[in-house]
């Protein structure tokens, strides 16, 4: 669990394009933030700002009071959950989901427990030996879910994980991310396009456009009709 502040928040790419002009937007702890907006409004920028993966131009990103603009992916406790899944082609699904933790030094046996835990939690113990190639787009996306939750992190991150899949299974999925998220608690980022999805699992939206953020508010607040 996690609070995050982001002040006056700025990217501006080498090539001299602003993609972000100052957000300010305060998440509190446990809280499933929606970001919609148009393509190229700027969602994955600041997704990926808040990951680490790109640089912070200006402005301030604060997770539970530590300012973390300069720390890198690893330090900041956030797992990003990909559209693409971006699992290990030739590593068996038990050994996608252990990957981060053997890289954290975390003793083989506990890499086991946390693994087969996990592996309860999202359903995934019959799969373990099996690799990406030999499972459906559901139970890949299941995968990058499980190695993102294995490492317990403060934060999930979601940049479209579910555009991939078919209708019936984007439902399903949806309503599992938001189960897990409130039973794990943790303070997740969610970025999409796609309208329904937002509203079902947002508990607050930010309407992105342009490089801004236009609106936050509650699902209810902000597609009530007048
Ligand atoms: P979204 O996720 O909402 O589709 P992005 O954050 O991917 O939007 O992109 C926002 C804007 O920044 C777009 O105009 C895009 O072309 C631009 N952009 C993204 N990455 C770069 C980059 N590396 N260099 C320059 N401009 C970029
Ligand atoms: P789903 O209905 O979950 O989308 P599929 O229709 O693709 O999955 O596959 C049905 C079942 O077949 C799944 O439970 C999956 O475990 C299994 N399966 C899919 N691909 C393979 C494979 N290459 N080898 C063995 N079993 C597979």
């Amino acid at each position: 669990m996690a609070t995050l502040r982001l002040s006056a928040l700025r990217k501006t790419y080498p090539n001299g394009f602003t993609a972000l002009h100052g957000a300010d937007l305060e998440i509190a702890d446990g809280e499933l933030i929606v970001v919609v907006g148009p393509s190229g409004c700027g969602k994955s920028t600041l997704l990926r700002m808040l990951a680490g993966l790109e640089s912070i131009s200006d402005g301030e990103l604060v997770i539970d009071d530590r300012r973390v603009n300069d720390l890198e992916p690893a330090q900041r406790d956030i797992a990003m959950v990909f559209q693409n899944y971006a699992l290990y082609p030739h590593m068996s699904v038990a050994d996608n989901m252990a990957y981060a933790l053997k890289n954290r030094g975390i003793p083989k046996a506990e890499r086991r427990r946390k693994v087969e835990e996990t592996a309860r939690l999202i359903g995934l113990e019959d799969l373990l030996d099996r690799r990406p190639k030999q499972l459906s787009g559901g139970q890949r996306q299941r995968v990058a879910m499980g190695r993102a939750i294995v490492r317990e992190p403060r934060v999930f991150l979601f940049d479209e994980p579910l555009s991939n899949l078919d209708a019936k299974l984007r439902v399903q999925m949806r309503l599992e991310i938001r189960r897990l998220q409130k039973r794990l608690g943790v303070t997740a980022v969610y970025v999409t396009h796609d309208q329904v999805e937002a509203m079902t699992l947002a508990d607050r939206l930010v309407v992105m456009n342009g490089g801004r953020i236009e609106q936050v508010g509650t699902p209810m607040h902000l597609y009530e009709r007048p």
